[in-house]
């Protein structure tokens, strides 16, 4: 829908509308992960556990504070949707609008997954992208997105008026529930917006409207996470596969992906130890 303005732009809009751009917040100050210690933690890794997720569904996985986890294309293109929470404590759970604000719009190596306030600290580090050739194309869409929130049945039945019951957030909340023994509506409350693996997204030029096309994600493509704290990690198998047509139905192809669990090398990270949550003082002005 092309929306057509109904004020009057002012003599100065050409001078307003021209005005620079300035980064909102410049990562100059952001501490960096310390590349050389992941680098050498990940050499002799070991493969611990892995864990399958069939198509059109969800599954957890946990991973200590110290190791590393893949998410592995395995039979075909498809996309994953990733929530993660501490281990303990589920109100601590990825932040994607923050992880967006710090990183851009899509993710890659080096990136970080931010957790929600109060606790503000990175919950895994990417330290492994095998699509991170991708860049940006020319339709400006990129790969591994947190602009897209998940596929969820509130608004396939708000577009379509038909439900349906395979989309990400049902799937995540489902394996959440069955992880934790809560029912299905105390579950729903903690599942969040995603990372979405492997799903190659951007905005139109000329609407700005939020867009996905053919994931360029391959079996064999991993994208591979450091766990700074103890996660508990639900990957859903998005209904929509490599999301290059439509999600929120049956129609789409759609393949299993697997998440495998390393034992980082032990020696190398001995004296490393998990990121504290902010030490913000909560005072909040009073
Ligand atoms: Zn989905």
């Amino acid at each position: 829908m092309k929306r057509t303005p109904e004020s009057r732009a002012p003599a100065d809009a050409e001078t307003r509308k021209g005005v620079k751009p300035v980064i909102c917040y410049p990562v100059d100050t952001l501490p960096v992960p310390d590349m050389a210690l992941y680098s050498a933690a990940r050499q002799k890794m070991k493969l611990m556990e892995e864990v399958v997720v069939p198509p059109r569904d969800a599954a957890t996985f946990r991973v200590a504070a110290g190791n590393f986890f893949r998410i592995v294309s395995i039979q075909g293109p498809q996309v994953g949707d990733l929530n993660l929470w501490a281990a303990t404590d589920l109100s601590e759970r990825f932040y994607s609008g923050k992880t967006r604000a710090l990183h851009g719009t899509h993710l890659s190596t080096w990136d970080r997954m931010w957790s929600s306030f109060p606790h503000m600290r990175p919950m895994a580090t990417i330290t492994h992208d095998t699509l991170d050739w991708y860049g940006f194309d020319t339709f400006g869409a990129g790969v591994h997105d947190v602009i897209g929130t998940r596929c969820d049945p509130y608004t396939g039945l708000l577009l379509s008026g038909h439900e349906y019951h395979r989309c990400c957030h049902s799937n995540l909340t489902r394996a959440l529930a069955s992880e934790t023994g809560l029912s299905l509506d105390l579950a729903e409350p903690h599942v969040h917006d995603v990372l979405n693996v492997f799903m190659c997204t951007g905005f139109t030029h000329d609407t700005h409207q939020y867009f996905m096309k053919a994931s360029p994600v391959r079996p064999g493509d991993f994208i591979e996470f450091f766990a700074e704290i103890d996660l508990l990690g639900a990957l859903s198998t998005c209904p929509g596969g490599d999301c290059s047509s439509e999600h929120s139905s049956d129609a789409a192809a759609c393949f299993p992906l697997k998440v495998e669990i390393y034992q980082a090398d032990p020696g190398i990270l001995a004296n490393w130890s998990p990121p504290e949550p902010s030490a913000y003082s909560r005072r909040h002005g009073k």
